[in-house]
């Protein structure tokens, strides 16, 4: 794979990396397999609005969920910051020495101004929520792997690779995810099915020579990154062309994971369950409707469930101001469907 260290020596670095990190702790049984921290949020200087997305939706799916009755604030799971060490598991020391760079960081998080800003503020008001969001990341594999399932409430950053951030995506926590679960959870077949409008191009040149990665990606060929070099890594393509309407979606999509079924059988599920497939989306381009994002995630969780593999949701892209509410509606039909289990008594009490 691309990611580096790849040397013997480098393995073992890796493993021990890995091993001593903090990332995986011990989720007390009264908590939920959600993840999230105040901190994934990014409001800053009103940067927020100069990047045509929400920048807080994740706060807001979970102030969704908790309005609904679905989600108490006390169970949820407040993952650690994955640490340089941590983020080195798959990063090199140049890249992540790049982020140094305010100018670097701007261009990845496609919003200029932020050159202009010490990097000390760019590091604390920007890279710090991400690198929350790549410890709850990080931690719901662990989770996904004890309770079936669990969702991240951000994270999903599939454009970065081991060597290269962008897409407003400055680190590789699919890959990261991976790498932790193949040392820590003694699994070794692992699928993403990676469902955002956009092709993930980080994780697919991350695993590309990788065969315990199967790669089903379904995305807008037309839009970014029209990265046809990572194009190749990917174990099943389906191309969803501009306009796709909701009917024609999920008729793929069903046809997709009949295929992915028969050639490969997983021990963890990573789904990348991006919204920008949404009608409207701006930067996705597809017809979607938010009946069709339900539907396509419980198609997902239905697919993990059948077969008993452990499922992880991450959140990923979709930023419009609709998003937050869509997502959040989806969970609740999960739950409805007992796809996963949040409220209603079924935790233990807190106090
Ligand atoms: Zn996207």
């Amino acid at each position: 794979m691309a990611a580096t260290p790849s040397s013997d020596g480098g393995e073992l670095v890796r493993r021990s990396r890995i091993l001593s990190s903090e990332l995986y702790f011990e989720v007390p049984a009264y908590k939920v397999p959600v993840i999230y921290s105040s901190s994934y949020d990014i409001a800053f200087l009103g940067m927020e609005k100069l990047h045509p997305f929400d920048s807080s939706k994740w706060g807001r799916i979970c102030r969704f969920l908790i309005a609904e009755g679905l989600l108490d604030k006390r169970h949820i799971v407040e993952p650690l910051e994955a640490k340089r060490e941590d983020l080195l598991v798959v990063h090199p020391e140049s890249y992540l020495d790049s982020l140094k760079s305010s100018l670097n960081v701007a261009t990845i998080v496609e919003v200029p101004p932020v050159a202009l800003l010490p990097n000390c503020l760019v590091d604390k008001h920007v890279l710090h929520p991400f690198r929350k969001q790549v410890g709850g990341t990080i931690l719901s594999a662990k989770l996904a792997k004890e309770r079936g399932w669990a969702i991240n409430v951000g994270g999903g950053f599939h454009h970065c690779s081991a060597a290269n951030g962008g897409g407003f995506c400055a680190y590789a926590d699919i890959s990261l995810c991976i790498q932790f679960a193949f040392t820590r959870l003694d699994i070794s077949r692992v699928m993403i099915i990676d469902l955002d409008a956009h092709q993930g191009n980080g994780h697919e040149k991350d695993f590309s020579d990788d065969r315990r990665v199967y790669i089903l990606d379904m995305y807008n060929p037309d839009i970014y990154p029209l990265d046809y070099e990572a194009r190749r890594y990917i174990t099943q393509k389906v191309e969803v062309a501009c306009g796709t309407n909701t009917d024609e979606y999920l008729s793929k999509l069903d046809r997709a994971l009949k295929v992915a079924a028969g050639a490969f059988n997983p021990e963890l599920i990573i789904y990348n369950a991006g919204t920008d497939i949404l009608d409207g989306d701006p930067l996705g381009k597809l017809k979607i409707s938010p009946e069709g994002i339900a539907a396509r995630d419980e198609k997902v969780f239905t697919f993990a469930r059948e077969r008993s593999v452990p499922l992880l949701m991450l959140t990923s892209g979709g930023y419009m101001k609709s998003s937050a509410r869509v997502i959040a509606d989806s969970i609740i039909n999960l739950s409805k469907k007992s796809l996963i289990t949040i409220g209603n008594g079924q935790n233990i009490a807190t106090t």
